[in-house]
């Protein structure tokens, strides 16, 4: 899963994890060592992808999380005082 959340309304934050990818048992490989590379493999890019996800803010230049961005470049925090914005 890749972690996401998302508003449900003006207040609520819910999760909306997305599935990066599914492999039953009988798929991984008998090895444990190598199921382990395949699953670290896995959380890799599930963290990678979630990290790709933030933005810079264009005002305070905090990293913010996609959740918090009022625009692609302005995070939730500085909208209201440069674009008058009331959440
Ligand atoms: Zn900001």
């Amino acid at each position: 899963m890749v972690y996401s959340q998302g508003w449900n309304g003006p207040s609520e934050l819910v999760a909306c994890h997305r599935r990066l990818s599914r492999h039953s048992w009988e798929e991984l490989p008998e090895q444990v060592d190598e199921a382990f590379v395949l699953v670290a493999a896995l959380i890799e890019e599930s963290r990678r992808q979630r990290a790709g996800a933030y933005r810079v803010c264009r005002h305070c230049g905090r990293n913010a999380s996609p959740e918090y961005l009022h625009d692609p470049d302005l995070c939730m925090g500085c909208a209201p005082g440069l674009l008058g914005i009331v959440y």
